[in-house]
């Protein structure tokens, strides 16, 4: 059969990279999806039973900072396109080690670039590199506005400064080598599959298990929040359909101040779990604030919704909702990533 793309799909166990995996290969029978990732903490092949013994899909073990190892796999598979998600992900962590982010996020993604360019040769025909990244780059907003595609970068986080740099060098490449790149910042994820040091698994799990709800500060924190598997379906119509060398901004429309969004959670899990009304607030407990903790993010998606017609298909209730549904019914998944490590870093980081 003849194969029509070979897409390379970094940080496919992951997250988000897990949905994205599953929707190409899933709606493109006629491309073969390449799923790279080093399955780090996050990373998790059980994300994608449903999809690995599909024919157009190859999952590669590898690790985007070794240079030679990431080059040899483009020899060998000829990708015609990245989607790059493979990262460090998680702002606590960049804290405490932000060597790590610098590594991984820069470095690996020089590392990807470099390889396609290679790979190329400067035939940029059917060419693609798309580098998923993030609206904290953009820094924090007062009470009042939006980001958009032309707001000045002003990283706060060592996690956000590394995805910069990365879009920064996707950008570089584009000018300097013509390399055909997209961009596409997105806002705050939430849906299944998500790793529990995160605010919305996070906190079910705690809930189910009647543990504290560690919020920071005083949980006037602004996030706009959107459901993962919407952020597919954006990154599959950018990857079709975006210009090259342009950025997008994705985002859901739909803004929470921590404190409300956990009030929401523990409303839907009360009803859900048939406890009583107001039960599980009482499990909220302020804790001091993150360093560096933006005050407010919210994103202007009206460029990604105009020009390519891409707008959320669930409201925040609704994913919400679907999202505690699908950890109450995958109890093993969440039991089997909070066990080991993930059970000391949760211990010395909520103390
Ligand atoms: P995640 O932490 O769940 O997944 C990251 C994946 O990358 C894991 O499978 C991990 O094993 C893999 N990985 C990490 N280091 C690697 C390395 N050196 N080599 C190969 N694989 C490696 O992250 P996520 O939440 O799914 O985020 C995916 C991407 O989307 C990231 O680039 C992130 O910056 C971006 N993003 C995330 C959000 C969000 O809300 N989660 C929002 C906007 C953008």
């Amino acid at each position: 059969k003849q194969v029509r793309r070979r897409v390379l799909v970094t940080g496919g166990a992951g997250f988000i990279g897990s949905h994205v995996v599953r929707l190409f290969v899933n709606n493109y029978p006629d491309y073969h999806v390449y799923n790279l990732d080093s399955l780090t903490y996050a990373g998790n092949l059980e994300n994608l039973r449903d999809t690995e013994k599909a024919s157009n899909y190859t999952f590669i073990k590898a690790d985007i900072t070794d240079e030679k190892g990431i080059f040899n796999l483009f020899e060998k598979y000829k990708f015609d396109s990245v989607i790059h998600l493979a990262a460090e992900s998680h702002v606590d962590r960049s804290i405490k080690d932000p060597l790590a982010f610098a590594k991984t996020n820069i470095l690996g993604t020089l590392n990807l670039l470099n390889a396609a360019k290679y790979i190329w040769k400067g035939d940029f025909q059917g060419k693609l590199f798309y580098h998923i990244s993030t609206d904290e780059v953009y820094g924090t907003l007062g009470k009042e506005g939006y980001f958009t595609e032309t707001t000045a970068y002003a990283p706060n986080s060592p996690y956000s400064a590394s995805k910069a740099g990365a879009d920064h060098f996707v950008r570089a490449y584009g000018e300097t080598y013509d390399l055909p790149y997209v961009i596409s910042n997105c806002s705050n994820n939430y849906g299944p599959n998500q790793f529990p040091e995160k605010l919305i698994p996070l906190f079910i799990n705690n809930i189910v298990n009647r543990q504290p709800l560690p919020v920071y500060g005083d949980g006037k924190y602004t996030r706009d929040w959107l459901y993962v598997e919407d952020h597919a379906k954006a990154i599959d119509v950018i990857f079709h359909h975006a210009e090259k060398k342009e950025t997008y901004n994705v985002g859901g429309f739909n803004e929470w101040e921590n404190i409300s969004l956990v009030k929401l959670l523990c409303k839907q899990m009360d009803e859900k779990l048939g406890r009583e009304k107001g039960n599980s607030e009482k499990l909220i407990t302020f804790i001091k604030d993150r360093p560096g903790h933006d005050k407010r993010y919210a994103i202007d998606a009206t460029k990604l919704s105009k020009e390519l017609k891409w707008k959320p298909s669930v409201t925040f209730e609704e994913g919400l909702s679907k999202t505690i549904d699908w950890y109450l019914k995958n109890e093993k998944w969440l039991n089997h990533v909070t066990s080991g490590e993930y059970k000391n870093y949760y211990a010395s980081h909520y103390r």
